[in-house]
């Protein structure tokens, strides 16, 4: 019997882009769903970013280019990071572009973490910590590069941080990575710049005793959207560790170019150019460069759109509010008030037991999802596949108007209301 690689057979479809497509097919008919599933800022690109791009392909940009565009580029990301982020001893040679995060997290673990394959003899098999409950790619990508995932459990009452003890205890001689996300999807939540200077500390001195092999991805994705007044920090600023830290961003969330797909990694030291230098080599068999014409446009976002990215951090800040205020009031709902992202994550068990008003049992985050949207028309994400206690949350993506929050959280009231 014909059949695909065990690799792909293991690998499970995306809750997230499921209630999304269901969502939508139920608008497509006619239904007036609400739905708060999609990880995408409502926002359009920015002109100056778009016109960027229109002048290059104009010009005829659209040639192969090296596998990380052209140097004026990786220099201003360079530059970004030296001068917003801190990260010390980044230059040019240190940025590694790719086609969106998650391609550049792709290549990332490929690079760092060796598989059976490719270990040789005595391959031990590389641990990488993740708190969770996580983003749902890190630990399919952790993964497929051969990593031995070790899930570090939080709760909603920590704002789902990972205390610097608990990576302490986690880490051991076979720990190679840690990947920290600040501000979160799906939490919503932030580290203070005093936990990831506390959890920097700890890395350093495993790295001094009994990992030195380990590293550290910050996935600063959402760096640029926070409201709830802690600062974003890059643990890749710390000297003690900056050598072995991985920055992950990119244009997606910020600029509103989730589609554009550009996402990029800064690194520092001796180390960094050698991660770097790998990930041109890996991206240079998988896909080299991105679409050539979008490089000018990378330049324009992070030098000329302050104000837009402003604009847009001032709306999801006042969303936040409404939606911070809402949930606090709904009975049975434990939530993390969000400070950064777009998102909700509230803790939904209490209702667990209970019976919809069509007569749907309610004993997951997925039945609530699947009841709320059939019954009351509104999509959310359950929590499941983000791991840990995910399993007694559903995430709420507040990338929509506030009127669009203030209509979900009425009927997510009255499903509530409804269930006994
Ligand atoms: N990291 C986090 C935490 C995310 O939520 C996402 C997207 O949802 C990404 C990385 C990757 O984003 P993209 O591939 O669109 O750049």
């Amino acid at each position: 019997m014909l059949s695909v690689s065990r690799r792909v057979q293991s690998l499970k479809p995306s809750v997230t882009i499921a209630f999304m497509n269901r969502a939508k097919a139920m608008q497509r008919a006619g239904k007036d769903v609400l739905s708060f599933a999609a990880g995408e800022p409502d926002f359009d690109t920015p002109q100056t970013i778009k016109d960027a791009a229109i002048k290059a392909l104009l010009a005829g940009q659209t040639k192969y280019m090296p596998t990380f565009g052209d140097p004026d580029t990786r220099a201003v990301l360079a530059k970004k990071l030296t001068d917003e982020n801190g990260i010390p001893n980044c230059t040019a040679d240190h940025i590694s572009i790719s086609a969106g995060g998650k391609h550049s997290l792709f290549v990332a673990c490929h690079v760092l973490l060796d598989d059976s394959n490719s270990g040789g003899p005595g391959y031990v098999q590389p641990e990488v910590l993740i708190p969770v409950p996580a983003w749902v790619s890190y630990v399919p990508i952790a993964q497929l590069a051969g990593g031995k995932v070790i899930e570090i459990p939080t709760t909603v009452d920590t704002g789902f941080k990972a205390s610097a003890e608990q990576i302490r205890k986690a880490i051991t001689p076979r720990t190679r990575l840690l990947i920290l996300n600040s501000p979160s999807n799906p939490c919503g939540t932030m580290y203070t710049p005093e936990e990831l200077k506390a959890i920097g500390r700890v890395v350093a001195e495993a790295a001094a005793t009994i990992a030195p092999d380990i590293t550290v991805l910050s996935d600063e994705l959402y760096e640029k959207i926070i409201y709830g007044g802690i600062p974003h920090f890059s643990i890749g600023s710390m000297p003690e560790i900056a050598e072995r830290t991985i920055t992950l961003n990119g244009l997606s969330k910020a600029y509103g170019m989730t589609g554009w797909r550009i996402g990029y990694t800064g690194s520092s030291g001796a180390f960094g150019k050698k991660f770097t230098e790998a990930m041109a080599t890996y991206q240079g068999q998988m896909s080299t460069n991105i679409t050539s014409f979008t490089y000018p446009a990378i330049r324009a976002a992070i030098t000329q759109c302050a104000s837009e990215v402003e604009t847009m951090r001032q709306a999801f800040a006042a969303r936040a509010e409404v939606i911070n205020a809402r949930l606090a009031k709904l009975p049975g709902i434990k939530n993390a008030k969000a400070t950064g992202a777009f998102y909700a994550f509230p803790d939904v068990s209490a209702h667990f037991g209970k019976t919809s008003k069509g007569g749907r049992k309610i004993d997951s985050a997925m039945s609530m999802c699947e009841a709320l949207l059939e019954e009351n028309l509104v999509a959310f994400v359950p929590g499941e596949d983000f791991g840990g206690c995910g399993k007694n949350h559903v995430r709420i993506s507040f990338a929509c108007s506030e009127q669009q929050i203030h209509k979900g959280m009425d009927r997510f009231g009255e499903f509530l209301a409804g269930l006994t």
